[in-house]
């Protein structure tokens, strides 16, 4: 069964980095879909600047000439903080045995400690590791370790199991982040060629990030 792959986020704003590492692990991987899952109330990080529908529109727009690529609304309709684990044991008891493959940017990868439950994630889903730009793999420690015995060198091994296994892709690496475009939008400048265009009119029509310095004070 091809697996299916799962890409959660804040997105605020999605933008060219979160694609094109989900387009190359799904070329990569042969995944049966791409599901992109904003998370509504994001653990661990200030209250996104976006709301949750606005971030989960730009999504939509960012994915919607793709046939691969699904948003993914669970996380809106969930109270509560938006657990990754949670959405895996969801999605697990949605798909039986079929493969998941969550994917991470190797940032996202060295902070798994921090979320929710995590040791119980490769029980539910295979993580697909993306590298990205100031994000160093780790050699040694717990992740290092945890990537050492979890390696899966040929993308096979994901479709051959549910989940356990930790596939890396070194691939393009975009020094995109949607924390340095929060910033440019802030001072005025153009997203363009960063995200897709209808992400970045979007963006531009209702204004939500060039008003960020008033909301702050
Ligand atoms: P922020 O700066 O607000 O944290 P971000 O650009 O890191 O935004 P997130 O929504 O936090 O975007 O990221 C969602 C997932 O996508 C994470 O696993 C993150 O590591 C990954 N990701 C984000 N940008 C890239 C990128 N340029 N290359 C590879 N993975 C990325
Ligand atoms: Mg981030």
């Amino acid at each position: 069964m091809r697996p299916i792959g799962i890409l959660g986020g804040t997105f605020d704003p999605i933008h060219f980095g979160h694609l094109r590492a989900a387009f190359e692990l799904n070329e990569l991987l042969d995944l049966e879909r791409v599901l992109f899952v904003p998370a509504a109330d994001p653990p661990h990080r200030g209250k996104p600047l976006a709301d949750a529908r606005t971030r989960l529109a730009m999504v939509r727009a960012a994915v919607e000439d793709e046939p691969g690529f699904l948003a993914d609304d669970r996380e809106l309709r969930r109270a509560g903080p938006s657990y990754t684990v949670l959405t895996l044991e969801e999605l697990r008891r949605e798909h039986g045995q079929r493969p998941l493959v969550l994917m991470l940017g190797m940032d996202a990868y060295l902070g798994l400690p921090t979320w929710h439950r995590w040791t119980e994630l490769l029980d539910l889903a295979h993580l697909a590791i993306a590298h990205r730009p100031r994000a160093w793999p780790p050699g040694m420690g717990e992740m290092g370790d945890l990537l050492a015995a979890r390696r899966a060198v040929a993308p096979a091994e994901l479709a051959g199991a549910p989940a356990g296994r930790i596939f890396v892709h070194p691939g393009t690496q975009l020094d995109i982040s949607s924390t340095d475009l929060r910033d440019a939008l802030r001072a005025g400048k153009d997203p363009r060629y960063l995200m897709p265009e209808p992400v970045r009119r979007m963006i531009i029509a209702t204004g939500i990030y060039a008003r960020q310095g008033e909301t702050e004070g």
